[in-house]
């Protein structure tokens, strides 16, 4: 994810201690809803790969299963489905990748937002253990379907970097890094000058290089995965909103503007982007929070071969943002802060410049030529959600910025339940029951606290660390 690595880290806790209240719960305080997002996809990302031809669902017709939303939770649902023999109708209210997964940072990461004591005392150790290993191995799962599709998306496997701007942060990745490495995995702490010429910085002491991860174009994965379905079968209709959801006998109905589909199963791949409409209630899961990207000109030759020279993407252990790629062709890619639940809201790139300012020196001001913003799901406790809401409705979502391989997995595992492939108890996910909380609806004004609290931490730490690195 991007940064914001204070939903990372379990420090948010207050959130999971508010209570839980009935669907009907209702608050004064709101916030922008994102499928109202005008904000369009950023060319940064659509002009690498075209999306396949789609129309709009006309009439009426029948599928073994209806997918809501072409993102990676929907499209994977619907590949992984045709893989089986079973035929998928998708109906995108916008276009193929319209919501985060057209819109994200691109870095494919094999960890969930906690560390591994944390999820094993969450799960308890069977399910636990089932989540962080396959978690470790999401990634590959992304990368090989890449590779089995030909799914052209700027695919590079060269590891990711997570660099400690504190000694709390060092300390983290410290343990993090030692827990995988008696795993096998290929993760190394770098420190001191070998950390200064992988980051082509010297703002940082110390760092992990995790391998497992990589970075895409997130668009053209998302098109990608929508084509190779297509060609196995899948119809996918675009600017096809579904407004009601219904259920006749063993049946469901899904209704467009233009048609309906009748189906055995529903599956509802809205994460961010769902309202109260489909399901009413399911929105109180969540906390929809929208996060700033922005690319700018590519930097001149000699500067460029200087930063992050391999090709990783950094990130940081400061609270809010912190993301900074590199593509082959010199342009840079960062995650900005910008108002959490504001459609309207733009992105704060004078504090990006004074952030590149301290770690990347050489580099002198950037000319940003595409800025975008997206929304993600965070839920309470940070985990993903898996329920079967009723006989044959299904959802999976509340990646909390963390979704490139999560959705991707959670997509494949609904596809096996819903072919009966699998057994309820071995998900990787664990089949849960919705729970709505109050603190969904009075979000906006406690995260806005929060991260003016956050933003004070985050430049705390900078002052100590410039501090502690102009006296050694
Ligand atoms: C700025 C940003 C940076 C991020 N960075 C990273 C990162 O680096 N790494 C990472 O792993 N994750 C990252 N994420 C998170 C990741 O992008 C998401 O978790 C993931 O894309 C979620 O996929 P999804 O398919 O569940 O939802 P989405 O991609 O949001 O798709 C939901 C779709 O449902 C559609 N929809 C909604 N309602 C209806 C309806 N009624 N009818 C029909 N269609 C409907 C929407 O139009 C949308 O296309 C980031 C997210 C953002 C926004």
């Amino acid at each position: 994810m991007t940064g914001l690595y204070w939903l990372n880290s379990g420090r948010s806790k207050v959130c999971s201690r508010l209570p839980i209240v009935s669907r009907s719960s209702h608050c004064s305080a709101r916030m922008s809803s994102p499928i109202d997002d005008l904000c369009p996809l950023s060319p940064a990302y659509g002009d690498h790969a075209p999306a396949p031809p789609t129309q709009a669902l006309r009439g009426d017709r029948r599928a073994d299963v209806a997918i809501v939303g072409a993102g990676y939770t929907g499209l994977s649902t619907a590949l992984h489905l045709a893989e089986r023999g079973i035929r998928a109708t998708v109906a995108e209210a916008k276009e193929i990748g319209w919501g985060a997964s057209g819109r994200n940072f691109g870095q494919v990461v094999p960890y969930l937002k906690h560390g591994p004591a944390e999820v094993l005392a969450h799960f308890g150790r069977e399910a636990g253990e089932r989540l962080i290993e396959e978690t470790g191995k999401g990634p590959d799962l992304v990368f090989g379907l890449i590779d089995k599709y030909a799914i052209d998306c700027a695919l590079r496997r060269t590891g990711l970097i997570f660099a400690a701007h504190s000694d709390a942060g060092r300390a983290a990745i410290e343990r993090r890094t030692e827990f995988w490495q008696a795993r096998g995995a290929p993760v190394d702490m770098v420190t001191g000058a070998d950390a200064h010429a992988l980051i082509g910085s010297d703002y940082y002491d110390a760092c992990a290089l995790e391998r497992r991860g990589g970075t895409i174009n997130p668009l053209a994965y998302a098109r990608g995965l929508a084509k190779a379905a297509i060609a196995l079968g899948v119809e996918i209709c675009t600017g096809s909103p579904v407004t009601s959801l219904a259920r006749a006998g063993k049946e469901w109905h899904v209704t467009t503007p233009g048609g309906s589909v009748t189906a055995d199963a529903v599956v509802l791949a809205t994460n961010a982007y769902m309202t109260d409409r489909l399901w009413p209630g399911l929105r109180d899961s969540i906390i929809p929070v929208r996060l700033y990207q922005a690319v700018s000109r590519p930097l001149g030759e000699n500067v460029r071969r200087t930063v992050l020279p391999q090709g990783q993407p950094l990130t940081d252990t400061r609270r809010l943002v912190s993301g900074v790629r590199l593509y082959a062709d010199g342009r840079m890619h960062v995650s900005a802060d910008g108002p959490a639940f504001d459609n309207s809201g733009d992105a704060d790139l004078s504090k990006v410049a004074r952030r590149l300012e301290r770690i990347f020196p050489r580099v002198g001001p950037l000319d940003w030529v595409h800025r975008w913003a997206g929304w993600i799901a965070m839920t309470t406790d940070q985990y993903p959600r898996l329920h079967e809401l009723a006989p044959g409705l299904w959802t999976g979502f509340g990646y909390s910025g963390r979704g490139i391989a999560h959705a991707t997995m959670m997509g494949r595992d609904i596809a096996a339940r819903v072919a009966g492939a699998v057994d309820a108890t071995k998900l990787v996910f664990p089949m849960t029951q919705p729970r709505p909380s109050l603190v969904t609806r009075v979000a906006p004004p406690l995260i806005r606290s929060l991260v003016v609290y956050y933003r004070m931490r985050d430049a705390f730490d900078d002052a100590r660390h410039r501090r502690a690195r102009a006296r050694s």
